[in-house]
C-alpha cells in the first residue's frame, strides 16, 4: 500500500496580541517554556493580565459610557482571573452558589452581582438573598420560592426578571432566547409576575434579556440590541414600574475556526451609542449593562501541553500530548460543534520555524474523540516540545471533564 501525501487542514486564526521571544511563543513578557517551568508541570493554562486589560480597554473605547460591563464568571472562574476582573469591570454574573463562593472570595460587593440560571435550589436562593445578590428570576416558581425564603430569613430579595424574548441573536453559536426555552420567563408573562413580586415586597431590580452567545456578526448583535431595548421599554410600561437596571445580554463572539473574522466592535459600539443617545422615556433612568464571558477572557488564555510521543500510522503522523479533551473539550470539537474544525494551535517553542510537517495532534486519553488538531501544518516537532492551543481563556479548564480517565486537572496561572 502506498501512502498518499496528506492534504493539510487549516488551523483557526491565532488571536491578536501574541508575539515571539527567543524563538518561542511569548506570553506576558516571557517565552512559553518559562511558564511551563515556573508551574512545574504541564498541561497548563496561562492567562494574560495584559490581554484581559487590553480587551476591556477596547470595549470601553468602543461602547458608550452609559453602558456598563459585567463579567460572566462561568467563562473562567479561576480565582486570580476573577480578582483581576474585579478591578476592570462594573459587575459580575454568576450562575450557581459555587460561583457565589468564588465572587465572595474575590471580595466582590454582592450589590454588583446578579445570579441567573434555571434550577436555582432553595439553599442557593437563600445564600444569594442573604448576601444581597440580585436574582435574575427564571420562573414563577422560582420567584415565589425566593419571596418565601426572603420572608423566612427577614430580608427582601433583590429581584430582576430574566425575560425569554420572542427574538434571538441571529447566527449565534448557542441560542438562549426565541421560542420555548428553559431560560427566563416568556415575555408576555413578565409584567404580571413582576408586579406580583414587587407588590409582595421584593426589591425590584429590573430586567435581564440574554439572546445568545458567540456571534461574530456586528449586524446580528446590533439588531438584537435594538430589539432588547425596544422590548425592555415596552415591558417597563406594561409593568408600571421603571427599570433600575437593564442587563442587555452580550453574545460577542471570538474567532475560533479557519475563516472566522473578528467581531466589528467599532460598528457595534457606534450603533449602541446612537441608540443610547435617544432612549425611550421608559429607560431614561435605567442603568444599562452588557454581560460578556468569552469575549473578555477567551483570547487571553493559552493551553500548553507537552508532546509525549511521536508516532506514524498508515502514513499519518501523530503527536501525542500530555493534555487533551479533559481540559480542552471545545478544541476537541465535543462542546457544541457539529463539524469538527481546528482551533488555532502552534508549537510554542518553535514559534518562528516554518511549517513543513503535517500532523495530527492528539491528547493522551484512550478515546478517538481526543483530538486537538487534524492534519495540521506545523514545524517539525518531537517529544518534549510544547503545543499551544489558543482561545483557551474561556470554557477550558472548568468546561471540560477533568476527571475523565484520571489524568487530573491542568495547572492554571495568571501572568
Ligand atoms: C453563558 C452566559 C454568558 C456568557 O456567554 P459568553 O458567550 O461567554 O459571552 C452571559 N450571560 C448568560 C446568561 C450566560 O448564560
Amino acid at each position: 500500500m502506498t501512502d498518499k501525501p496528506v492534504k493539510p487542514k487549516p488551523l483557526g486564526p491565532i488571536p491578536a496580541g501574541y508575539g515571539s521571544l527567543d524563538g518561542e511563543l511569548e506570553i506576558g513578557g516571557h517565552p512559553a517554556s518559562y511558564w511551563a517551568a515556573k508551574a512545574g508541570k504541564t498541561p497548563l493554562f496561562v492567562y494574560s493580565r495584559d490581554l484581559l486589560d487590553g480587551r476591556v480597554a477596547q470595549l470601553r473605547a468602543a461602547l458608550p459610557d452609559r453602558v456598563g460591563l459585567n463579567y460572566a464568571v462561568k467563562a473562567n472562574p479561576y480565582l486570580p482571573v476573577v480578582q483581576h476582573m474585579h478591578g476592570l469591570v462594573d459587575g459580575f454574573d454568576i450562575a450557581s452558589a459555587g460561583e457565589l463562593a468564588i465572587t465572595n472570595k474575590a471580595g466582590i460587593d454582592p450589590a454588583k452581582i446578579s445570579f441567573a440560571g434555571p434550577g436555582k435550589r432553595d439553599d442557593e436562593l437563600e445564600a444569594a438573598i442573604a448576601a444581597g445578590v440580585t436574582l435574575n428570576c427564571e420562573s414563577e416558581g422560582e420567584g415565589r420560592r425566593a419571596l418565601a425564603i426572603g420572608e423566612r430569613i427577614g430580608k427582601a430579595p433583590r429581584i430582576a426578571m430574566r425575560v425569554n424574548p420572542s427574538f434571538e441573536l441571529k447566527g449565534s453559536g448557542m441560542k438562549m432566547g426565541g421560542g420555548a426555552k428553559q431560560f427566563g420567563v416568556d415575555a408576555d408573562k413578565v409584567p404580571e409576575l413582576a408586579r406580583e413580586l414587587i407588590e409582595a415586597g421584593a426589591e425590584w431590580r429590573g430586567l435581564h434579556i440574554f439572546t445568545g452567545s458567540q456571534a461574530l456578526s456586528a449586524e446580528a448583535i446590533i439588531e438584537a440590541q435594538a430589539n432588547v431595548l425596544k422590548l425592555a421599554a415596552k415591558l417597563a410600561n406594561d409593568i408600571g414600574h421603571g427599570l433600575p437596571k437593564l442587563n442587555m445580554g452580550g453574545g460577542f463572539g471570538i474567532p475560533y475556526f479557519p475563516g472566522d473574522e473578528p467581531l466589528d466592535l467599532a460598528a457595534v459600539g457606534a450603533a449602541l451609542s446612537e441608540r443610547v443617545a435617544k432612549l425611550p422615556d421608559a429607560l431614561a433612568d435605567t442603568d444599562l449593562c452588557l454581560e460578556l464571558g468569552r469575549y473578555l477572557a477567551g483570547e487571553a488564555g493559552v493551553y500548553l501541553t507537552r508532546i509525549v510521543d511521536r508516532k506514524a500510522s498508515h502514513g499519518a503522523t501523530y503527536l501525542i500530548t500530555d493534555g487533551g479533551l479533559h481540559h480542552q473539550l471545545a478544541a476537541s470539537g465535543n462542546f457544541g460543534t457539529v463539524v469538527r474544525r481546528n482551533y488555532p494551535l502552534a508549537i510554542a517553542n518553535r514559534y518562528n520555524e516554518s511549517a513543513n510537517d503535517v500532523v495530527n495532534v492528539v491528547g493522551c486519553l484512550c478515546t478517538p474523540l481526543d483530538r486537538l488538531a487534524d492534519k495540521a501544518e506545523l514545524p517539525r516537532a518531537d517529544v518534549g516540545d510544547l503545543v499551544a492551543v489558543f482561545c483557551a481563556g474561556a470554557y477550558g479548564a472548568t468546561a471540560s471533564p477533568s476527571d475523565f480517565l484520571g489524568h487530573g486537572p491542568a495547572a492554571e496561572i495568571l501572568v
